[in-house]
Parts: structure tokens; C-alpha cells; sequence
């Protein structure tokens, strides 16, 4: 079995969307983990689907007077199992730091939805060869003071920067460097097993050279994500 999870960041419209869950309802899993993260304004049309629901982020404040943001027992409320935590966009684009993705990894785990924590290199950093010293650093500012039992509950996410969106993927060989460079490292510091999937780029065509990458637990698809045919391709090749 191995996670695909859908990630549609701020794409597809009301009447695409409904489109989007009449074809979902038809899609055969071949038994692996389907997950889709939606924009939040549509994750309860997802809730009654038969697949999991995740968000695409979620506050690092618990609640109050924060205007426009969800937090996590907001979304726990509504069903919502998985969130994505630290994606690179949101890294980027909204300055979010290590220490307010630990925040956001404390109060999912507090509200029993599991952080799905992205973490990767930029193209200077594989460039300059420091992508293990960057991926170190992120894991361990999003995972200060998190315990075993918390490391447990939680899915790490490869998805060099540099792969998302691109058309450019790492060879099967980086790729697998980082992913046990993970597992060892999340195993050295707490004892606990963790699953790590690859993101950046994976579509219907390349997976079958991406698939016999040793040690992956699955895949985050975000271009693809919005094309169920696409994704029923990929599932049948896995
Ligand atoms: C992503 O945004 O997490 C992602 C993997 O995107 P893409 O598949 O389009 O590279």
C-alpha cells in the first residue's frame, strides 16, 4: 500500500469541483491510500466522498482573532484527517518559518489530524550539495520537543523545491538518498519508524522509473492531482 495524495493548492472552481467528486466515486485505488486535499472552502463536499480529506494547511494559533485562517480543531471538526504542514509555496511565499510549522505540527497532533511535514532543497542548495545539511535543519526546527509518540502520527513529505511544479525530477539515486537519510535520521533521534513520501513532478509518465525507487511510501501529486484520469493511470502503473 502507498499514500497518493491529491494536493489541488487554490485550483479548480464550484462547478468543476463537483465534477471532480462524481469522477472520484469511480476511481479504483488498487488498494493504495487515496487523500485529497482541496481548497478548505471545499473540504466538506470531500467529507462524504469515500476517500480521506486533508488540508492544505492550517493556523499555528488555536483560535481567536485571526481573520482568514482555519485552525485545526476548526478543520478536526469538520472530519478533516491529514494536513499538510510547511509545503514549499507556503514556505515562500508566506514566510513561513520552522518554528511556526512546529506550532502547526503540535496543535494537528493535539486535534488527532496528521501532519503531513514537506521538506526539501532549493535548486542552490543541491547545487552547493548542502540538501541533507537544509532537510536536517528543517526537520529539526518543524520537530523540536515532539516526542516518539508524536513522530509516530506524522508523514514526511520529500519534495525538492526545485522538482515542484518543473517537469524536473532527481534521479532515483537522490532521491533514495534523502529518503533513508530521513528515515535513519527521524530513527537515530526517537526510536519510531516514520513514512516518507516523494513529491515534485510525478505525473502518469514517469512513474514507472520514480516507482523502483527503494524506500518510498508514496506520492504527493500536485499538477496531476487535478486530472483524475491522470491519476488513474498512475495508480494502475504502481
Ligand atoms: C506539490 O505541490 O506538492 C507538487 C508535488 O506539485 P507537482 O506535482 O505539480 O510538482
Amino acid at each position: 500500500m502507498k499514500y497518493i495524495m491529491l494536493n489541488h493548492k487554490m485550483n479548480l472552481e464550484y462547478k468543476t469541483i463537483k465534477k471532480y467528486i462524481k469522477q472520484l466515486a469511480t476511481i479504483d485505488t488498487k488498494g493504495h491510500s487515496l487523500i485529497v486535499f482541496p481548497s478548505d472552502i471545499y473540504l466538506t463536499n470531500f467529507i462524504d466522498s469515500k476517500f480521506m480529506v486533508g488540508s492544505q494547511n492550517a493556523s499555528s494559533n488555536k483560535d481567536g482573532a485571526y481573520t482568514g485562517e482555519v485552525s485545526a480543531s476548526q478543520l478536526r471538526s469538520l472530519g478533516v484527517q491529514y494536513s499538510l504542514v510547511g509545503h514549499s509555496e507556503r514556505r515562500k511565499y508566506f514566510k513561513e518559518t520552522n518554528q511556526d510549522i512546529n506550532k502547526k505540527i503540535r496543535l494537528l497532533l493535539i486535534n488527532k489530524i496528521i501532519p503531513v511535514l514537506c521538506v526539501g532543497e532549493s535548486l542552490n542548495d543541491k547545487n552547493s550539495a548542502a540538501t541533507k545539511e537544509v532537510i536536517f535543519r528543517q526537520l529539526q526546527g518543524a520537530l523540536d520537543k515532539l516526542s516518539s509518540k508524536d513522530i509516530e502520527n506524522l508523514i514526511i513529505a520529500y519534495e525538492p523545491v526545485w522538482a515542484i511544479g518543473s517537469g524536473q525530477i532527481p534521479t532515483n539515486e537522490e532521491i533514495e538518498g534523502v529518503i533513508f537519510y530521513i528515515k535513519d535520521l527521524i530513527y537515530k533521534n526517537f526510536k519510531v519508524k516514520v513514512h516518507v513520501l516523494y513529491g515534485g513532478s510525478v505525473n502518469e509518465n514517469n512513474i514507472d522509473i520514480i516507482k523502483q525507487t527503494k524506500g518510498i511510501d508514496g506520492y504527493l501529486l500536485g499538477g496531476v492531482s487535478l486530472h483524475l484520469d491522470k491519476v488513474q493511470e498512475l495508480i494502475y502503473k504502481l
